[in-house]
């Protein structure tokens, strides 16, 4: 379904949805994809998936930023997580997406806010991924990703298996805790397979690279159960130790295969974004898999808001229906 992946993008990107969806609260079913809002929420959050014997990144929602106020506010309100979580001894780590630190502002800035983070999160003893964006953005992120991992050893990122050059830089990234994924913008082919058997192929090779070649951690970021089951056959064939990976599902999405590869004894980290910067992050989930529409449908349906319209509406109807007739009688 290409074009409704499209109009999931375009909707996306619409500055004026975005803002206005900050001042409602989750709607829409935004609610079953996105762990809360506040600090309080998210420990929650955590709380209840550590209780189903499952680990956590959490990521505060918000990207592309220009203001440097809000870059602050933002890396404030991380490391007021990152407190939270060592507060109430969670198993959770943090995921952090540069653009939101100010990357598009400036490199310095960026690296600043980004290494007071990783000093919190050091305190606590807490992992800290470095989220993978657009390819617009990749370049810049990769200077911060290298110059945090000089600085610190709880730092890792991500490889999206559609970039050319993820090839190369799964051997760089080797001894380093990495996240692998399939990746999720819309990139030019001349610098990302375009097929999903291209992308499907090279994410497995990734993979088997990362699990092979080097002592990082690997964390196999997918809801493709095809992926995964060829993944745990080539671990058993090779004899992986289970410190050496773990699955990462996002918050809300395949929630028996979750507790499936944790009933089998599986490390299963789910990644819960959290904040009131929702609308992009459940727009790009739609446009991933429009069959989550359903989500939405359940949801606007029950809310009062679309109750009282539909009822609007049907008052509306009715009357102009009424009117018709009348008119004709005369
Ligand atoms: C924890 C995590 C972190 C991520 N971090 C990043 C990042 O930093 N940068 C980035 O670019 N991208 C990131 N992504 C997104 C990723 O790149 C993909 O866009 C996204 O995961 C969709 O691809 P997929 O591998 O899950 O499988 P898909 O290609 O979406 O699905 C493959 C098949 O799996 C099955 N399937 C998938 N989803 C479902 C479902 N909900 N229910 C039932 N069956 C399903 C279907 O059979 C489907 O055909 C992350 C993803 C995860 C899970």
């Amino acid at each position: 379904m290409p074009l409704l992946r499209d109009i999931f993008i375009n909707l996306s990107e619409n500055q004026f949805l975005n803002n206005a969806s900050k001042k409602m609260g989750l709607k829409f079913g935004a609610q079953k994809v996105v762990g809360g809002i506040t600090v309080e929420e998210t420990v929650h959050r955590i709380k209840d998936i550590n209780n189903q014997g499952m680990s956590v990144t959490f990521d505060n929602l918000g990207e592309f930023i220009t203001d440097k106020n809000d870059a602050r506010e933002a890396k404030e309100h991380i490391i007021e997580i990152i407190r939270a979580i060592g507060e109430n001894g969670l198993n959770a780590s943090g995921s952090i997406k540069l653009t939101q630190l100010g990357l598009n502002i400036d490199h310095d800035f960026c690296a600043a806010n980004a290494r007071e983070i990783l000093e919190a999160a050091k305190n606590e003893n807490i992992f800290i991924n470095i989220d993978m964006e657009n390819y617009a953005s990749h370049h810049a992120t990769i200077r911060v990703v290298d110059l945090m991992m000089e600085e610190f050893d709880n730092v890792g990122t991500v490889l999206q298996s559609y970039l050319f050059d993820s090839a190369e830089d799964v051997y760089k990234y080797k001894d380093r805790r990495l996240r692998l994924v399939k990746g999720a913008y819309k990139e030019a082919p001349q610098v990302a397979f375009q097929d999903k058997k291209d992308i499907d192929k090279a994410f497995e090779s990734l993979i088997r690279t990362h699990l092979t070649e080097g002592e990082g951690v690997t964390s196999i970021a997918t809801h493709d159960h095809n992926i995964i089951h060829n993944a745990i056959d080539f671990i058993n064939e090779h004899g992986i130790p289970d410190d050496q990976f773990e699955f990462q599902m996002l918050y809300g999405f395949r929630k028996e295969l979750q507790r499936e590869l944790t009933e089998d004894g599986y490390h299963v980290c789910v990644y819960v974004p959290t904040g009131n910067d929702w609308y992009a992050y459940f727009m790009r989930r739609l446009a991933e898999r429009p069959q989550n529409i359903n989500l939405v449908l359940k949801s606007v349906t029950k809310d009062p808001i679309f109750k009282t319209a539909a009822a609007g509406t049907g008052v509306v109807l009715a009357g102009a229906a009424l009117y018709k007739l009348m008119a004709r009688k005369k």
